[in-house]
């Protein structure tokens, strides 16, 4: 728990520090606020009504672009004096849908309730959202002086965007009013374990969606003649030659900072296998390891490939002329596609089967660079605001809005509240029931704080 300020040793003095004990009841109760209003997609502008009116309210101006009316994206601003290039804090206002007969509570009631606030949306991403507003309220209340201008974004369809109604839209139409040089979403995250903050993960890289369908074809037929070239046969020998093989093994500055610092932390077995990774002459082992024990590690490893989905047949007496495969492979940031798709025919060593990439809504994007000023300050200020704890680059296996940031050139880095490794698993975002520990709430929204002001105030 939160008792007292922490001020960031190297913020300048010049900055008043916020009363944070007195604004706990105001974070508390714009985060729930933005918790009550059900934005699943095709209702965010109902969250950019409410923070134009507050943002407004406190006369910061607001720009609202919409593809669909009501799917609206907000941007605000708060100018510097231009010596640096501005800072873009951003989140999604959108959450995944609910299935309400699994909830205890009311998925839009942010319920209290043994010292955590319930709801969808409470972990992804209201918490970012709120503690930009926040930090954006703050900055105009204390009249802080800025090197760098700081944006403000709140982004619709992060979630489910075919439409192309969010981050796509916003950096195509509108990208003057979001370049920035730095970047800071959600997409990282904190571990709670026993009552204090041991790990912070700043999110830097992600993996790359690059799904394709593999498509057998073969001679149509009666089901009681066998045919060599039955498509369900080959395609059977196929996916099984995929889904066993091994892609190579390739680490980038994040997932080796990673790999290197668990190392440092882990009980002594744990630690022989993350180090025996970093050695190509011990790395085999140490990733047969992972892959039958840590298996999220070991996708950071490598390009992987995932069979998801089949298709094939008309009836039991019929063969058919076609089946295919849906792969979900997750690339590296900076692998070669094309190529990697080359290799999957060669091993796949079938004619008769093809592999058809399916066109992705995200741009290849490279990695954030762990040596830039922002990632200084984003560490220095996880070590402040959670004394003790090892601070981490991360690459998420998964994909986010940073991807079309980073396309653009601006360094992306992922934030998150702190949750208990149980908590993370038992209550995840986009599960049946999603929860935030009020403790781990205003921690969060005083780190941002700091990471705003150390990054952007006048020095
Ligand atoms: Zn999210």
């Amino acid at each position: 728990m939160l008792s007292s300020v922490t001020p960031l040793a190297q913020a300048p003095p010049a900055i008043k520090a916020p009363d944070w004990t007195k604004l706990r009841t105001e974070i508390l109760d714009r985060y729930r606020a933005l918790v009550q209003i059900d934005s699943t997609a095709g209702h965010e502008t109902l969250v950019v009504d409410y923070l134009r009116k507050v943002l407004e309210g406190e006369g910061i101006a607001t720009k609202t672009f919409a593809l669909d009316p009501k799917r609206a994206n907000l941007v605000a601003r708060i100018s510097g004096n231009g010596t640096k290039r501005p800072l873009l804090i951003l989140a999604h206002t959108d959450v995944v849908g609910v299935q309400r007969e699994k909830w205890p509570v009311d998925p839009f009631g942010a319920v209290m309730k043994d010292g955590y606030i319930w709801g969808r949306g409470s972990k992804d991403d209201k918490p970012v959202l709120v503690a930009n507003l926040v930090a954006m309220l703050m900055l105009k209340r204390l009249g802080v002086p800025l090197d760098r201008d700081v944006i403000f974004l709140a982004e619709s369809g992060e979630e489910a965007d075919l439409a192309g109604v969010g981050i796509n839209y916003v950096v195509r139409e509108h990208f003057a009013d979001i370049d920035a040089e730095f970047a800071m979403t959600e997409g990282g995250g904190a571990t709670n374990d026993g009552g204090r903050v041991t790990r912070v993960n700043i999110g830097t890289a992600e993996k790359l969606p690059a799904r394709a369908r593999l498509v057998a074809t073969g001679t149509a037929g009666h089901g009681s003649v066998p045919r060599l070239d039955n498509a369900i046969v080959h395609l059977a020998a196929a996916v099984e030659k995929i889904g066993r093989w091994e892609t190579p093994m390739r680490l980038n500055d994040t997932t080796r900072a990673y790999f290197e610092k668990l190392a440092a932390i882990s009980p002594p077995d744990n630690a022989a296998t993350y180090k025996a990774l970093l050695d190509p002459k011990t790395a085999a082992s140490a990733q047969k390891f992972l892959r039958e024990h840590s298996p999220s590690e070991y996708s950071m490893l490598r390009t992987s490939v995932v069979p998801t989905l089949l298709k094939a047949g008309v009836g039991a007496n019929v063969i058919p002329s076609e089946a295919e495969a849906t792969l979900d492979i997750r690339a590296l940031p900076g692998e070669d596609i094309g190529k990697f798709y080359a290799e999957m025919e060669k091993v796949i060593g079938d004619p008769a089967v093809k592999v058809v990439p399916i066109p992705q809504t995200r741009p290849p994007s490279p990695a954030s660079r762990i040596d830039t000023e922002m990632y200084r300050v984003m560490e220095r200020a996880a070590a402040t605001m959670y004394p003790g704890a090892t601070v981490f680059p991360s690459m998420s296996t998964g994909a986010s809005d940073q991807a079309q940031l980073r396309a653009k050139g601006i360094q992306s880095y992922g934030i998150g509240p702190a949750a208990t490794e149980s908590d993370a698993i038992n209550y995840p975002a986009h599960g049946d029931v999603e929860r935030l520990a009020e403790s781990s709430l205003y921690p969060f929204v005083q780190y941002v704080w700091s990471v705003v002001t150390e990054i952007a105030a006048h020095k």
